[in-house]
């Protein structure tokens, strides 16, 4: 779907399936962006490749355009289909230092963050080109900049990116869906990138990876959802481990979660993490 002059999106959708057997269906969006070569900004899961060439095709052009990959970080359902799309086309890899390794070795990062079906979900692991930090600028050519924004706290290498002149945010999965499952190693991080965003002028459109992309004042107020959503995670936190001051992270995470409105049954050691980042802040009501 094409979403602005240079801006195309692919919604691609996957399953999760949680060592409970719950099925969580999910989706996340690469974006393209088209100038004389072809700019990926995340490859969804394993086979995307698939869906993303059939699209440059349909679009006329051609598959070789794709020139260059940026991974907004590591998780398999971002990195999925880089390894089978760098193979095919010869394009380079471009990421924030933080992320690298999992990107370069991910059977370390399934040993660190396992993932539900992790091998399922990657394609397989792949050199690094070109490492990214906050305030690069990333020429595309055909005047297409990228600017690159360090906004941590869903991962420690997470990055957003700006295209100058068009304000277009690819902002990852930076922003959190209200409702939606709650996955960040930090959360006073969290909250600090998403203020950042909110603070850049004139934005277009925000262009999240779990969210469909959405216009202006839309998308400010998708910001304020978010960080909304975190203030609340946070009193939900705080008064489920009640005075337990190192409570059992599993079984906070399932209590949190009911709080939340959210099935216990998908509890995971990824959620729990987000939810443990809350406990250094106890002692405060407003987290924002
Ligand atoms: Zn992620």
């Amino acid at each position: 779907m094409q979403i602005s002059r240079k801006v195309h999106a692919l919604k691609i959708p996957f399953c999760v399936t949680t060592p409970s057997g719950v099925v969580i269906e999910r989706f996340v969006y690469s974006y393209l962006l088209y100038g004389s070569e072809i700019c990926l900004i995340d490859t969804g899961v394993a086979s995307s490749e698939q869906v993303i060439f059939d699209y440059i095709r349909r679009t006329g052009r051609k598959v070789g355009d794709i020139a260059l990959i940026i991974q907004t970080h590591a998780h398999p359902d971002h990195i999925g289909a880089t390894r089978t799309i760098k193979a095919e086309t010869g394009c380079r890899i471009a990421v924030h230092a933080a992320e690298k390794a999992w990107i370069e070795d991910v059977d370390l990062q399934a040993r660190e963050r396992p993932v539900p079906g992790f091998a399922s979900l990657v394609s397989g692991q792949v050199a690094v080109d070109r490492t990214l930090e906050d305030g690069d600028i990333v020429d595309l050519g055909c005047g297409l900049k990228l600017e690159v924004l360090h906004t941590p706290g869903h991962s420690r290498g997470s990055v957003s990116l700006l295209l100058l002149g068009y304000n277009e945010l690819f902002s990852g999965d930076v922003v959190p869906v209200t409702g939606e499952i709650p996955v960040y190693e930090d959360v006073s991080e969290l909250v600090s990138s998403i203020k950042r965003l909110r603070a850049i002028p004139g934005i277009h459109q925000l262009l999240s990876s779990w969210d469909d992309p959405s216009k202006e004042a839309e998308a400010y107020q998708r910001m304020d959802e978010g960080l909304a959503y975190l203030q609340r995670i946070h009193e939900a936190v705080i008064r489920v481990s009640g005075d337990d001051p190192s409570p059992e992270p599993l079984a906070l995470c399932s209590r949190a979660l009911e709080e939340l409105g959210i099935p216990a049954a998908v509890a995971n050691p990824l959620i729990a993490k987000s939810f443990a980042s809350h406990l250094p802040l106890r002692d405060r009501k407003k987290i924002l």
